[in-house]
């Protein structure tokens, strides 16, 4: 018989269980991450974009995410979590709820260290992420209209059938996980002056805090879009209350709740963070595609939105932002395309 956990007292609107620490990991554990993930993950390469850089009349690099096998960064989370997963939860498994990518990167590390993987995912997922989970063998349950639906869902499942419930930010290894890529770019770039990065649950932008934000001199600068900005209210306004408004077409993002761990981490140290207009996402999208050739996802763009607004600013700088994914829809693709193409 699984001992069954039962949810404890979260600081934030979410569910949290006894195992799950609310210390933020420190620079060191992301070093000691390093070599979970530099074993089960290749190395992503930095990129000058020349296209960017011409523009902006200063030195852009994309760290490029999107070439992981599951085609966004969480991965590296994902890995280092399950690698370091109790024996007592080998057997029921892991349990996540996701628009896609933390599925997609439960579901390969559960795989890789041999753990079975549910992932719960809202009825309107993108379904080539629905599709590439189930390729990497998780199964996957459909429930509600939105993340949240899904969430309380997967919570539920874990408390009465003893799995492993993989949050999406309140997990120290997932953040010590994904800062493994700020790792890389100080290695590759150590007189970096800007890093941006999109913020959805946050674990991205804490891990280039503890990294690039903590050995370098550069600042490190989070975005939102003005359409799902719950991060943003909750680090301007010093609470982590849910945001009424989640409307942005980038999933990645999409996010109703601010995170406590995450937010810890952000309030201590991002140094500054931007709301962007959906508009400016769907313009960075094709963007990165038509001068890129990149297929990325809506969250990839904020960064490149924020750069836009900020051009003067950045003039002659060096400015990394990671293409954190890659999953974008082909439909949703094409459709922004035409979108775009009647603008301009
Ligand atoms: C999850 C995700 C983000 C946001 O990352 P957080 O760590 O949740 O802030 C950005 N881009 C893509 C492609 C994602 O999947």
């Amino acid at each position: 018989m699984t001992p069954a956990y039962e949810p404890v007292e979260s600081p934030d609107a979410t569910t949290v269980f006894p195992y799950h620490d609310l210390t933020p990991p420190t620079t060191n554990d992301i070093y000691y991450a390093r070599q979970i993930v530099s074993q089960h993950l290749p190395r992503t390469p930095l990129v000058r974009s020349e296209f960017f850089s011409a523009e902006f009349d200063a030195d852009i690099y994309l760290k490029r995410e999107d070439i992981l096998p599951t085609g966004a960064f969480k991965v590296r989370g994902g890995v280092t979590l399950v690698s370091q997963l109790n024996e007592e939860f080998r057997d029921p498994g892991l349990i996540a709820a996701s628009t896609g990518n933390h599925g997609q990167s439960v579901a390969y590390a559960g795989r890789t260290f041999d753990a079975p993987v549910t992932i719960v995912v809202p009825e309107d997922a993108n379904p080539s992420k629905v599709m590439a989970i189930e390729r990497l063998g998780a199964e996957v349950q459909f429930h509600g209209d939105v993340f949240d639906d899904a969430r309380e869902h997967a919570e539920k499942l874990a408390a009465n059938e003893g799995y492993r419930y993989v949050h999406s930010a309140n997990e120290p290894a997932l953040i010590a996980g994904v800062g493994t890529a700020g790792l890389e770019i100080v290695e590759d770039i150590p007189d970096i002056d800007y890093l941006f990065c999109p913020v959805g649950g946050g674990s991205s932008a804490a891990g280039y805090c503890l990294t690039v934000g903590a050995l370098t001199d550069a600042a490190v600068i989070g975005v939102q879009s003005e359409a799902a900005p719950a991060m943003h209210s909750a680090w301007s306004e010093g609470h982590l209350a849910p945001h009424e408004r989640m409307e942005t077409f980038a999933e990645g993002i999409a996010t109703r709740v601010p995170f406590a761990l995450t937010m810890d981490v952000l309030r201590d140290r991002l140094d500054e963070f931007e709301l962007v207009s959906e508009q400016a996402l769907e313009r960075g999208v094709c963007d990165l595609l038509s001068e890129e050739r990149i297929p990325a996802e809506g969250a990839s763009a904020t960064s490149l939105a924020a750069i836009r607004r900020r051009q003067d600013e950045l003039q002659g700088q060096t400015v990394v932002f990671p293409i954190s994914g890659r999953n974008i829809s082909p439909d949703a693709l094409k459709v922004l395309l035409e979108e775009e193409n009647t603008r301009r």
